[in-house]
């Protein structure tokens, strides 16, 4: 099996290097860009597995180089550096498309442990299943793992989903009708063996509700079942 390349954007040349060896002695393929125009430009290419993000870069943030890049259509897997473990930040991050986030400073097993789990995720849903699923005004089409909007007319547009909010999306639709706990859909959608926090699912399904339900503050779909988790009614 070939090696799976990753595109490391980051600014700090020794946390660079540092993150670069140790990737590396796991046997990934890693390129450095050290600025955000450069990062996007090589991201851009599509030949990566995976890229970590760094969100304060010079030339572009990566916030600006997220969004533009899923705008673009690359749908590589981005997983983000933040520098502070604000919720703004990784709510921020994963509307903009990434699909997660982890919070400097980290440790090296768990920044590995992300990158493992995110190919295994798009693996997967390399895989997905086939057909497509229709709910209010969104159209979900497994066999290309794309989002559409249908407007009034008829005319469709596509939602920008990242790859863990479309995951999360086809699990519920999958399995509709019935109530998950946050540690289930951490298990199904994550696959993380060691849990983060049950807040992550917070987050990401309130990022999906912005994308999917018609009045996200009153979500008509995605719903909270309180003390239990979340369903899917649609
Ligand atoms: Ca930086």
């Amino acid at each position: 099996m070939t090696s799976r390349r990753l595109l490391l954007v980051e600014d700090e040349p020794s946390l660079a290097r540092t993150l670069r060896d140790r990737l590396a002695a796991e046997g990934y393929d890693v390129e450095v860009a050290g600025d955000g125009p450069s990062g996007q430009r090589l991201a851009a290419d599509g030949s990566f597995d995976l890229v970590l993000l760094d969100v304060n870069l010079p030339g572009k943030n990566g916030f600006d180089v997220c969004r533009d890049l899923r705008q673009g259509g690359t749908s590589t897997p981005i997983l983000m550096l933040t520098a502070r473990n604000e919720l703004v930040d990784r709510v921020l991050g994963l509307k903009l498309g990434a699909d997660d986030y982890l919070a400097k400073p980290f440790e090296t097993l768990e920044l590995l442990a992300r990158v493992e789990a995110l190919l295994r995720r798009s693996q997967a849903g390399a895989t997905a299943a086939a057909g497509t699923y229709r709910f209010g005004d969104i159209r979900v089409d497994f066999d290309s793992a794309r989002v559409w909007r249908i407007d009034d007319g008829g005319a469709e547009s596509e939602v920008a989903c990242s790859a863990l909010e479309y995951r999360l999306l086809r699990f519920l639709i999958e399995h509709r009708g019935q109530v998950h706990d946050r540690d289930r859909l951490l298990d199904e959608v994550w696959g993380y063996d060691a849990t983060p926090t049950t807040r992550t699912v917070d987050v990401h399904v309130s990022s999906l509700r912005q994308k999917v339900e018609p009045n996200p503050g009153r979500p008509a779909f995605i719903v909270t079942v309180h003390g239990l988790g979340y369903r899917f009614d649609g």
